[in-house]
C-alpha cells in the first residue's frame, strides 16, 4: 500500500480504477499524403461531421452553459472557411492530420493576433483540431476519458465546463495534481457531491486501471489497498450514506441555539438543496450562470433565474452575490484587461464598479424577480451582497445603489483582511457580513488558492484566519447585524463548530455536506463552541488549530485529568 497526499474536498470515501485524462496529441508531421486528395478529403469530411455531432451531443447532455460553449465548438468544427483552408492544403498534396493541424492553427493565430472575444476563442479552436485529429488516427480525443466503466478520473486540473461535464454515474471520484481546496473545480466537485482530493502533486505516477482508494476525509489517494482497506472504506461509505439519511431538522447547538443551515448555489435549480434540508440560500453565485458569455446578460435572462432560485424558497433567506468577476472566474463582458496578478485587481465589486451598467442591470433584475415572486405570493426574503469588498466607502456605494432599486437587505462580503479589521465600520453600513474564507485564507496567507504548490497555505483553520473571523463575529455582536460564513470552511464539520464560536450567526455550504454539520452542531453548546474556538485560537498554525479542538471537542468526561 502507498499514499499519495492531498487535499480533501468534503467527507466522503470513494474506490475504484484510475482513468487518466487523455494527453494532449502529438503534433502531426509535415509529410507528403499517401493516400489520394479525395480519400484524404473524405477522411477530413468524415472526422469533422463526427467531431461536430459528438460536440453537439455533449452539449445537449450537459446543458446550461456548457452547452452554449459545446455548441459553438461544434460549429467551428464545420465551420466552411476552415474547411477550405484545410481543403487547399489537402489539394497541395499534404496529409489529412497536417491539413487539419496548420489550417486551424493559422486561423487559431489569427484570432489570437485580434485578441478579445475572438482572441479568447483560441483555445476552443485547438480543442476542436485535437479532436479532428484524434478521430483521424483512430484514438481518444484528449479530454476526459471513457474506458466504458465507472472510474476515478486523474486529472492535472479541470476547466469549469469540464467539471460541469463530468457523468457522475461513470466518475467515482476526482484527483487532481494542480488545485487548492478552494479553486473552482474544487467548489464544482463539492456542489456536485463528487468525493474529490486536489491537489495531490503526486498523483500522476498513478496507472491507468488501478484500484485505488480516495479518502476525501483524510486527503489520502491509497494505492495498491488491501482487502481489509476496501472494505473498511466500504463502511464508511455506507455510514455515510446513513448520516445522509438522518432527519432534517433545522441547525441548531446541542442547547438549542439556532445556527441556521444555508447552499451555496451556482445555479436556480435547488432540488438537492431543498431534499437536503437547506434553510435557505446563503451564498448564490451568480456568475456561474454566465461563465460562458461574451456578452452580458439581460435583464430578461437574469430575472429568469432569479425569480426560479426566489420561488424555490418561500419565505425563507436567499442571499444572492452579485457578480464576482475576476481572477479564475473572468466573464468576457466584465474583465478585459491583462492584469498580472488578477486576484489582486479589477474583480468583485470593483469590476462592477468599472462596468455601473451592468452592475445597475443586475440589481434591476433582482428588484424584478424579487417582485414577480411577491406577486405571485412565494415570496423569500432576498438578501444582496456584493464580493471582494475591501474599503467602508466601497460598502457605503454598494449599499446606496442597492436601495436605488429597493433592495430591503444590502450587505458585503468580508473576504479580504482590511475589512475584517474594519468589520465595526462596515456593520455601521452594511445590513449584514457574510465571510467569505476562500479568498479571506488567500488573502490573508498570501496564497493563490489556485495554486497546487501553495495549497498547504490555504487553510482556513490558520489561527490568522481565525482572529479576523472573530473580529467579524465581534462586530456583529457589538452592532447586532448576522455575521454568515459562505466559504468553503463552514463544510467542515468541526471548523463549523469553531466559527459558531467566533460569533458566525449562520453557515452556508455545498448542500452535499449539510449532513455532516448538521450532526456536528448537535453535539456542541455555545459554551463548547467558544471553549473549543479559544482552543484553536491559541495555536501557532491551522495544522495545530485543528488538533487543539479536536482535542478540546472531546466531551468532558472522556478527557484526561
Ligand atoms: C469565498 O471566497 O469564500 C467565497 C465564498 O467566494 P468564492 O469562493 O466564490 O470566491
Ligand atoms: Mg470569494
Amino acid at each position: 500500500m502507498s499514499q499519495i497526499r492531498g487535499v480533501g474536498i468534503g467527507q466522503g470515501v470513494a474506490q475504484g480504477p484510475i482513468a487518466r485524462m487523455t494527453p494532449p496529441l502529438a503534433a502531426p508531421i509535415d509529410e507528403p499524403a499517401t493516400a489520394g486528395v479525395e480519400e484524404e478529403t473524405a477522411r477530413v469530411r468524415e472526422a469533422m461531421g463526427v467531431v461536430a455531432r459528438d460536440l453537439e451531443e455533449r452539449g445537449e447532455r450537459a446543458g446550461g452553459t456548457a452547452r452554449d460553449v459545446l455548441e459553438a465548438q461544434a460549429m467551428m468544427a464545420e465551420d466552411p472557411a476552415l474547411e477550405s483552408e484545410v481543403d487547399s492544403r489537402l489539394a497541395a498534396g499534404k496529409n489529412a492530420e497536417w491539413a487539419v493541424f496548420d489550417a486551424f492553427a493559422s486561423f487559431r493565430d489569427q484570432l489570437t493576433a485580434l485578441g478579445g472575444y475572438l482572441g479568447e476563442r483560441a483555445a476552443d479552436l485547438d480543442d476542436v483540431a485535437q479532436r479532428i485529429i484524434a478521430r483521424l488516427r483512430g484514438v481518444s480525443a484528449p479530454g476526459i476519458p471513457d474506458p466504458g466503466h465507472p472510474f476515478v478520473l486523474v486529472a492535472e486540473d479541470l476547466a469549469p465546463a469540464d467539471t460541469a461535464l463530468l457523468d457522475l454515474d461513470k466518475v467515482l471520484a476526482l484527483v487532481t495534481t494542480q488545485g487548492g481546496p478552494t479553486s473552482h473545480t474544487a467548489i464544482l466537485a463539492r456542489e456536485k457531491s463528487i468525493v474529490a482530493i486536489v491537489g495531490a502533486t503526486t498523483a500522476d505516477r498513478l496507472r491507468d486501471g488501478e484500484t485505488v482508494i480516495v479518502d476525501a476525509a483524510a486527503g489520502l489517494v491509497i494505492s495498491e489497498p488491501s482487502a481489509d482497506d476496501l472494505d473498511q472504506a466500504r463502511r464508511r461509505a455506507d455510514d455515510r450514506l446513513r448520516t445522509a439519511s438522518a432527519p432534517l431538522t433545522p441547525g441548531a447547538l446541542a442547547d438549542g441555539t439556532p445556527v441556521p443551515l444555508l447552499a451555496n448555489l451556482g445555479n436556480p435549480d435547488a432540488t438537492n438543496a431543498v431534499a437536503l434540508g437547506a434553510e435557505g440560500v446563503g451564498l448564490f453565485r451568480t456568475e456561474f450562470l454566465f461563465l460562458g458569455n461574451q456578452s452580458a446578460p439581460t435583464i430578461t435572462q437574469q430575472r429568469e433565474s432569479y425569480e426560479r432560485l426566489l420561488g424555490a424558497f418561500p419565505g425563507k433567506k436567499v442571499v444572492v452575490r452579485v457578480l464576482d468577476a475576476g481572477a479564475d472566474k473572468p466573464l468576457a463582458f466584465l474583465n478585459d484587461a491583462h492584469e498580472e496578478n488578477p486576484a489582486l485587481g479589477l474583480r468583485g465589486l470593483r469590476a462592477l464598479r468599472a462596468s455601473e451598467d451592468i452592475l445597475r442591470e443586475q440589481l434591476t433584475a433582482l428588484a424584478e424577480a424579487d417582485a414577480a415572486v411577491r406577486a405571485a405570493g412565494e415570496a423569500a426574503d432576498l438578501w444582496v451582497m456584493a464580493p471582494m469588498v475591501s474599503t467602508t466607502e466601497e460598502t457605503e456605494y454598494f449599499v446606496t445603489i442597492a436601495r436605488e432599486y429597493g433592495i430591503r437587505t444590502a450587505g458585503v462580503m468580508v473576504e479580504v483582511p482590511s475589512s475584517a479589521l474594519l468589520a465595526d465600520r462596515i456593520l455601521a453600513h452594511a445590513d449584514f457580513a457574510s465571510i467569505g474564507t476562500n479568498d479571506l485564507t488567500q488573502y490573508t496567507l498570501a496564497a493563490d488558492r489556485l495554486l497546487g504548490s501553495v495549497a498547504g497555505f490555504q487553510d482556513p483553520w490558520h489561527p490568522a484566519v481565525l482572529r479576523l473571523v472573530r473580529e467579524v463575529g465581534d462586530a456583529g455582536r457589538r452592532t447586532g447585524k448576522p455575521v454568515g460564513i459562505c466559504g468553503e470552511a463552514a463544510a467542515d464539520p468541526l471548523l463549523a463548530v469553531v466559527l459558531v464560536g467566533l460569533g458566525a450567526t449562520s453557515l452556508s455550504m455545498a448542500p452535499t455536506a449539510l449532513a455532516d454539520v448538521r450532526a456536528s452542531l448537535a453535539t456542541h453548546t455555545l459554551d463548547d463552541a467558544r471553549r473549543i474556538a479559544e482552543a484553536a485560537l491559541a495555536a501557532d498554525d491551522a495544522a495545530s488549530a485543528r488538533d487543539a479542538a479536536m482535542s478540546a471537542a472531546i466531551p468532558r468526561e472522556r478527557q484526561l485529568p
